[in-house]
């Protein structure tokens, strides 16, 4: 699934390429997709003669501020962004228009959604209510909150660190891959409990989630399954991994062989040793 990382680097792509673009037409592949999601085919075709304004990121949702209606997609497992260039899309290939869910023509480009398993979600909202929607479904974005508010947050926390940060109320942005690489880094075990911890544990733990996430987004995210970015490259992220997918091979820090638990039906590797 794609994480904070792998959406800022889809958002960066795609606002260098449509910021100010004329939305000319939209097209629905899909009419089912977004009639499950409550999403009238209508109100989006209506978006038609709208410009790009900002494309905004807070966790793993991207919202395209498209004249006053702000258009959200959340990729899901599969979910992708991709922009094509005018003369690219008269090239692709019809192979490629499989799984498409809709396409958004712009005077520049072409924008395709697509979306395998379908799990994604999309949601048409007034621009102006976005703010207020976002503070009242997801905690503060990983990438910008700062520390004081991160510090404040684990300190009303409860429960099971790995849970905790899977939850997109506490901390928006995190899923399974950086959750396992951050308590790696921050040698925390993914079964302690948030209340449990230091307050030097707590800013460790917001250190390594800052540079983590940096490094990620300048390496372009990690590709696992089908992650590509809004140009349809895959990241290297994935290179830099010390611990997620590795379980059974030897902790980069001290040899000693990685564990893995199903920790709320999510697959968990960590270092027995250094990890408390
Ligand atoms: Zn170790």
């Amino acid at each position: 699934m794609p994480e904070l990382p792998e959406v800022e680097t889809i958002r960066r792509d795609l606002l260098e390429k449509l910021k100010s673009a004329l939305l000319r037409e939209v097209v629905v592949l899909e009419p089912k997709y977004l009639s499950k999601r409550s999403i009238k085919k209508e109100d989006l075709i209506n978006l038609r003669g709208a410009k790009l304004k900002d494309i905004l990121r807070r966790g793993k949702q991207l919202a395209f501020l498209l004249g006053e209606s702000a258009l959200i997609f959340h990729l899901g497992l599969t979910g992708s962004l991709i922009f094509k260039e005018n003369k690219e899309f008269e090239t692709f290939h019809s192979e490629n228009l499989k799984h498409l869910i809709l396409l958004l023509l712009f005077d520049n480009g072409t924008l395709l959604f697509k979306d395998l398993r379908k799990f994604g979600h999309l949601l048409l909202i007034p621009a102006n209510s976005l703010k207020s929607h976002w503070e009242n479904t997801l905690g503060p974005d990983a990438l910008s909150v700062s520390k004081s508010s991160f510090e404040a947050i684990l300190r009303r926390g409860k429960g099971q660190i790995k849970k905790f940060f899977l939850n997109q109320k506490n901390i928006a942005g995190l899923g399974n891959i950086y959750i396992d690489e951050l308590l790696f880094r921050a040698k925390i075990n993914p079964e302690r409990k948030v209340e449990s911890l230091s307050l030097d544990e707590i800013e460790r733990l917001y250190v390594e989630m800052q540079d983590l996430l940096k490094e990620a987004i300048f390496l372009r995210g990690s590709s696992i399954r089908d992650y590509v970015d809004g140009t349809g490259t895959p990241g290297l992220f994935q290179t830099k991994h010390l611990v997620y997918g590795k379980r059974g091979r030897p902790c980069p820090i001290c040899g000693t062989l990685l564990e893995y638990k199903n920790l709320y039906g999510r697959g968990t590797t960590f270092c027995p040793i250094c990890q408390t």
